[in-house]
């Protein structure tokens, strides 16, 4: 049989690479990591998630919960992989990256259908193939696929620092999700009006790294660093990444007036990364503003935050309905380069773009995702249906048609739009 090449181990290209395997193709998997690696990954296993490991909500008044409820339907392995991985965050998902990864490739080596290459894929492969080269896409694939797609696009992306939890001051420090949600998922660091100013004006001061080329770029919103959330002004962070509400410092028994949340990286408790704060401060900076975060004087750094370049094409213009190169037959895309944002939105591309491959070889026409579920939205963003020009975006009940009755609340009402594409999602044919 044929085989399919996809380039790329990463949370697209597995899933893809899955997807086909499961279904008796041949798969070859190409994947750089360790010949060559992007700035923002370390390791050498798949599906390595490079900033947070938190999945996002399990809810289904959430767009990441519903987009959950379809990864699984259609088979997911990450989200299998996850659930199997999963560190205690409250209402999310988070998981023990390490552990993840290693599953992950476990799994995908193990698999009779797939053989894993580690080779850096310099030019555009022929058909049947999936690029999942990601938004650090290697330069010399970035090159053909720039030359291909008539130009690709980029924004800039921040990761936040992780912390040795034996490093944190538990004087300090408090367990709680908040409302009481989740127990003691979360490590919360308070602090008091006078502390959190003295924070404010060192962040306000503190170095950046050196001006890249790419410095005057578009930040995508939800990435934002935390120096860019504070420059918006004081309350700004107060109302974002540092909000008090729903928290009682027991030292206290008061609410503080502005708290650092601190989520676990890993199954062993012995590291936390700090929520929300991704960050292009200078490493000297980083280690000077965030020891004045109260309960993290001492903090020992497993890791600095750090920005990178995040590179996606311009999919209505390169891509028809079934995520397929116009310029190349055969040849699909997958991922984040598509310019979905996020890493479920990547993983349902993977599996998106498997599924229409298998339409292609089997000479059926593209599959049209029903508009009102999370695969459907997807579909019609990267066909350029809800932004011009076109920027990457995760899914949210924002991309869904109106409901047909009026539903009052908020949470209600996103809970019926999942309810709804649940029942769409059911009730289609089952595809491969
Ligand atoms: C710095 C940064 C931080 C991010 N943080 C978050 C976050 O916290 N939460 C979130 O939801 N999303 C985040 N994202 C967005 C996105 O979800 C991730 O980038 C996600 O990993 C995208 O999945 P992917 O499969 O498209 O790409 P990747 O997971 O990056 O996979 C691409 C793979 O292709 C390989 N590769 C590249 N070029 C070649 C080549 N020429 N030959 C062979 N192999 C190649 C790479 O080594 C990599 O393994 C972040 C993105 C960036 C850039």
């Amino acid at each position: 049989m044929q085989k399919i090449l996809i380039i790329g181990g990463g949370l697209a290209g597995c899933e893809a690479a899955w997807y086909l395997a499961e279904r008796g193709y041949s798969v070859q998997l190409v994947e750089m990591r360790p010949l060559a690696s992007s700035p923002a990954h370390v390791s050498a296993q798949l599906a390595e998630l490079v900033c947070s490991n938190s999945l996002k909500s399990e809810s289904l008044d959430t767009g990441a919960g519903l987009l959950k409820f379809e990864l699984r339907h259609y088979g997911s392995l990450l989200m299998q992989v996850a659930d199997m991985a999963k560190v205690p965050a409250g209402a999310a998902l988070a998981v023990d990256r390490e552990l993840f990864a290693a599953e992950v490739t476990r799994r995908i080596k193990a698999h009779p259908n797939i053989t894993v290459e580690n080779a850096v894929q310099q030019t555009i492969p022929a058909a049947p193939a999936i690029l999942a080269c990601g938004p650090l896409a290697h330069d010399s694939i970035a090159a053909e696929i720039l030359q291909l797609t008539g130009g690709a696009l980029h924004f800039v992306d921040a990761i936040s620092p992780v912390i040795a939890a034996d490093s944190v001051d538990m004087g300090k420090a408090f367990f709680a999700g908040r409302y009481g949600k989740g127990g003691d998922d979360y490590l919360n660091l308070p602090m008091e009006e006078a502390e959190f100013d003295c924070f404010y004006a060192a962040l306000m001061a503190a170095d950046t790294v050196a001006a890249h080329a790419f410095e005057d770029e578009k930040v995508f919103e939800s990435c934002m660093p935390i120096e860019a959330i504070a420059a918006r002004g004081r309350e700004t962070l107060l109302y974002g990444p540092m909000r008090p509400v729903g928290l009682t410092n027991p030292h206290t028994g008061r609410r503080p007036f502005a708290v650092v949340q601190l989520r676990l990286e890993n199954r062993e408790r012995t590291a936390y990364n700090i929520v929300g704060f991704q960050t292009k401060m200078s490493i000297p900076a980083q280690k000077l503003v965030l020891r004045l975060i109260p309960g993290l004087e001492d903090a020992d750094f497993l890791r600095f935050g750090t920005i990178h370049r995040n590179t996606y094409v311009d999919a209505p213009a390169c891509l028809d309905a079934s995520q397929m190169l116009i310029a190349r037959e055969g040849v699909f895309m997958a991922g984040q380069i598509t310019g979905v944002e996020g890493y479920l939105e990547s993983m349902a591309s993977g599996i998106m773009a498997a599924m229409q491959l298998c339409a292609h070889l089997n000479g059926c026409d593209a599959i049209s995702f029903h508009p009102e579920t999370a695969f459907g939205s997807l579909q019609r963003h990267i066909a350029g249906e809800f932004s011009t020009p076109y920027t990457p975006s995760n899914f949210h009940f924002g991309m869904v048609p109106p409901l047909a009755e009026r539903v009052r609340g908020k949470s209600k009402r996103k809970e019926a739009y999942s309810q709804r594409a649940i029942e769409r999602v059911e009730s289609s044919p089952k595809q491969g």
